[in-house]
């Protein structure tokens, strides 16, 4: 086995796939779990399964307890000013599509402004196109330079007194690039706009602190940071979320019922009607204790090596097309590529065959992809868990393709 010490925590990298030992290069997409989230969702249900926050026998409690923990350890994680400004949602998605739908309805007009960039993914894009439709606000885009970079020159001429809210990803899907947010937010309050991050990509590779960033709402998802598919993450303001409805009504959110209205919860609990996935976010803890321990900074540094080490030897190959930043330490893991005159979906049907897992298409991205003049790319992604032996058998799997459709 490489050395790779964090290599055996992840049963699912010791499989083989079509003959061959797994290499696992689509953590874009989502990450893989190590064994204690795996023992963590076992567990609960073996040992603990109830529901939470409304019965009073002990089962219901320790569930209770245990799902709100990880609520104060997001709060740590993301240095949030309180534990009420963690909600937990199923996705990103889902948080984005809540804030498009709870705040940009009732907070825009027609003639004013929404700012996202090109290099959204349609979950940050699409949401905001219906509610500019809705409104009849105008939606406008950053663009980004050929290192997959917001120009904070060019934001300034684009954010101004129309706008309302600014939307922007943390770090590109695509490309990788980290993105500004810290001096878009600056940008973005100074005209009164609050200010929203997607945080996806980001969350998994980066510490991030709410408070320093002075972002307004965050939204991430569990199953790319090592936690379950199924939970994610909504961060906001207090004042911003107790200004903002709920999406869902139902059980749990609500003080008082009669016939004809309802009181609601104050806080996070507002937005979380129903049975929540209790599991998921409980495992979700553990993923979170793991990542810590890892440290951000090795994933960091494990990033920029795998990537220093890509990057040059994929230049060297003939044939082999690079998008986005020259600096490998700006691509978080990400490396997005094509083979000349071979379709990425072709490229990543042989490497499939070699046991090698990377994405193909246009990574719901399409208005990036437009804009690059690309119809798709290939993308590997790599995580800590990764090796520079992966890094190998990506660049000879690349040769292997070339040779085969030639
Ligand atoms: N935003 C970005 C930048 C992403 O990369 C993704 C998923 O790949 C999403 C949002 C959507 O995440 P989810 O599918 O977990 O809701």
């Amino acid at each position: 086995m490489a050395n790779n010490p964090y290599l055996a925590d992840f049963p699912i990298l010791a499989r083989k796939v079509n003959g061959h030992q797994l290499c696992y290069l689509d953590n874009a997409a989502t990450s893989q779990k190590p064994q204690v989230v795996i023992d963590r969702i076992n567990h609960y249900y073996t040992d603990e399964n109830a529901n939470i926050h409304r019965g009073t026998h002990t089962l219901a409690q320790q569930a209770t307890q245990a799902y709100e923990a990880v609520r104060d350890h997001v709060q740590h994680f993301l240095n949030a000013a309180s534990r009420e400004e963690i909600v937990f949602t199923r996705s990103t998605t889902e948080g984005l599509n809540w804030l498009a739908r709870q705040w940009g309805l009732s907070h825009l007009q027609a003639g004013d402004e929404i700012v996202i960039s090109l290099l959204e993914h349609h979950s940050n894009l699409v949401p905001w196109q219906q509610v500019a439709k809705k409104t009849g606000a105008h939606l406008r885009y950053l663009a980004a330079n050929q290192q997959g970079l917001i120009d904070l020159a060019a934001a300034e001429g684009i954010i101004n007194a129309r706008t309302k809210i600014v939307s922007i990803t943390q770090v590109s899907n695509v490309l990788g690039s980290r993105q500004p947010i810290k001096q878009l937010t600056a940008l973005a309050h100074e005209h009164g706009a609050v200010m929203i991050v997607d945080a996806a990509q980001s969350a998994p590779h980066m510490a991030i602190d709410v408070q320093d960033l002075d972002c307004d709402f965050m939204a991430f998802s569990a199953h790319k940071m090592l936690g379950p598919t199924g939970v994610g993450v909504l961060y906001g303001k207090q004042a911003l979320l107790d200004d903002m409805s709920p999406e869902f009504y139902g059980g749990e959110m609500v003080e008082e019922v009669t016939e004809q209205s309802a009181t609601f919860k104050q806080g996070a609990l507002r937005f979380e009607a129903g049975t929540q996935n209790i599991a998921g976010v409980i495992a979700f803890g553990s993923a979170l204790s793991y990542l810590q321990q890892v440290g951000f900074e090795q994933i960091e540094n494990q990033d920029r090596q795998l990537v220093s080490y890509a990057w040059p030897r994929l230049q060297k190959l003939n044939g082999v097309q690079l998008y986005g930043s020259n600096d490998p330490s700006d691509h978080n893991g990400i490396i997005s590529f094509n083979l000349d005159g071979l379709h990425p979906h072709d490229v990543a049907t042989i490497f499939d065959d070699e046991g090698i897992a990377i994405r193909a298409g246009q990574h719901c991205a399409q208005p990036l992809l437009h804009y690059l003049s690309l119809s798709a790319t290939c993308r590997a992604s790599f995580y800590f868990y990764n090796t520079i032996e992966d890094v190998d058998r990506l660049l000879a799997a690349i040769v292997d393709t070339q040779h085969f459709f030639n």
